[in-house]
């Protein structure tokens, strides 16, 4: 755990009382503050208490009156759709509104740092996809080359629940627009921004607003080095704000639609192939055709801004090229769960709307769809273009029939079930096809969550084989 920092005998109200608010709490008060706890909900109220935590009911009039600062969960929207009352009563009364991330910058370094001989290194990932491979991945290379290394943030573990730093280990932070829109502190050494499309709009009152909340990234404190995707107009126009010139390269340019040119530092994926260039001159180029845990594009487009990172942290191009090797992928993104008689069996339950689902179906040849689910406004509308890939879909779920409608001319099955849709892909497949689970789609209608989608689709897939 990291103690906070700065708030030693101070009142500090945590509003939202999940894993994170209670993770909160916790490191306040080893920091020595005095944590004051609220939630809307009476049963993670009674949770909190019945943990040793102290409640402390921020509805009441007078709740703001010495209290220093409010950490708020990142599940509670603050301003849109509609401003959160408590915030803005809260903010009414002049107490910083703060969050989980910001309290971490502020408390991660200590005094004993002055004894390190290399200095730790935060780097931090955000974008509207790939933001958890890109992070496992960096995690992935530095474990391999026995560099000291601890992964957080949005992709499972707390960034107050981390331990202390070692010497010379580098943190590497998943954050979500949530996360960087109300932080007070964001001082990544490395920050990464993999691409922008649109998400959460609710939530940030639009495109523009949830651009400017990753955009905090990079400009609260300002990251010594910035990798940024630079294949939509949003990361052109932040690489092109954050450089000095043309050849500065404190910012790393990366693409995977196109060659970069230019005198500064670029990374980009063409045709498999990886090339890193650096004032003009080609310096490294890696086949990542072979390389099983990263298939596709989308996959490296992460893989060349993990690159990118791990060269800021002077790694070389064949140590980095070794470990995409052993990079086994995480677990429903294009994970590859079965391989038998020439077919290859993969869990992309991840793929919960369109924009993921067109990135996994782009990845491969040959292949049977499981899709369907929960789908979302539009249905697959947008996925039709992409379905060039596509022998045979196999739909379940609610929204089986609106997708068959929008197939096209592809030949289609109605599944309803995982199970059914197994079986009939199983029956179907010949060697060279893959079958894919990318459902395009929610999975509520049929799954607590898109994890459970994916070990059903795993472990009948393991049944089978
Ligand atoms: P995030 O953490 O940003 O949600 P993940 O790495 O968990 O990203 O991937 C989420 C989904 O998006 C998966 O279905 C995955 O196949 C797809 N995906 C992964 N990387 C990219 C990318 N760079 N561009 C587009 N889609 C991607």
């Amino acid at each position: 755990m990291i103690p906070v920092q700065g708030y030693e005998t101070r009142k500090v109200a945590v509003l939202g009382l999940g894993r994170s608010g209670l993770a909160t709490a916790a490191a306040l008060r080893a920091g020595g503050a005095d944590a004051l706890c609220w939630d809307d909900s009476a049963e993670a109220r009674a949770a909190a208490e019945a943990a040793g935590h102290t409640i402390h009911d921020l509805t009441r009039g007078n709740a703001w009156e010495g209290v220093d600062a409010l950490i708020v969960s990142p599940g509670i929207p603050h301003l849109y759709p509609e401003p959160n009352k408590l915030i803005a009563r809260a903010m009414d009364a002049g107490v910083p509104v703060d969050n989980d991330i910001g309290l971490f910058f502020h408390s991660f370094a200590t005094g004993e740092w002055d004894e390190f001989e290399v200095m730790p290194r935060i780097v931090a990932v955000t974008g509207s996809n790939g933001k958890s491979t890109t992070s496992a991945l960096i995690h992935h290379i530095l474990s391999e080359t026995g560099r000291a290394t601890q992964l957080a943030g949005n992709i499972g573990r707390g960034v107050l629940d981390i331990d202390p730093a070692h010497d010379g280990e580098v943190v590497v932070l998943e954050l979500s627009s949530y996360q960087t829109d109300l932080a007070r502190a964001l001082t990544p050494d490395v920050a990464v921004f993999t691409n922008l499309s649109p998400d959460h709009l609710d939530r940030h009152g639009g495109m523009g607003g949830y651009f400017a909340a990753k955009r905090r990234l990079f400009a609260e404190g300002g990251p010594d080095r910035a990798v940024i995707g630079v294949d939509e107009a949003e990361g052109v126009f932040l690489a092109g704000q954050l450089a000095e010139g043309a050849t500065d390269d404190r910012v790393i340019r990366v693409s995977v639609d196109r060659k970069l040119t230019g005198p500064g530092w670029q990374v980009f994926a063409r045709k498999g192939y990886l090339s890193e260039y650096r004032k003009g001159r080609q310096v490294a180029s890696i086949d990542l055709r072979g390389v099983k845990g990263l298939p596709g594009s989308h996959n490296h487009q992460n893989a060349c801004c993990a690159y990118a990172v791990c060269r800021t942290l002077g790694l070389a191009p064949r140590v980095i090229e070794q470990a995409f090797h052993s990079f086994k992928g995480l677990p429903h993104r294009s994970q590859i769960v079965g391989e038998a008689g020439g077919v290859t069996w993969v869990n992309d339950s991840k793929a919960t709307n369109v924009d993921a689902a067109t990135a996994a179906l782009q990845a491969f040849d040959r292949i049977r769809w499981i899709g369907g689910g929960l789908g979302k406004d539009g249905g697959i509308e947008d996925l039709a273009p992409h379905l060039g890939a596509v022998v045979k879909a196999y739909l379940i779920g609610h929204s089986a029939r609106d997708f068959a409608l929008q197939l096209g001319d592809v030949p289609h099955q109605i599944c309803e079930t995982m199970a059914a849709a197994v079986a009939a892909a199983a029956k179907d497949a010949e060697a060279g096809d893959t079958v894919l689970l990318a459902p395009a789609a929610a999975s509520f209608d049929q799954y607590p969550n898109f994890e459970k989608r994916g070990e059903d689709f795993t472990r009948l897939v393991q049944n089978l084989l």
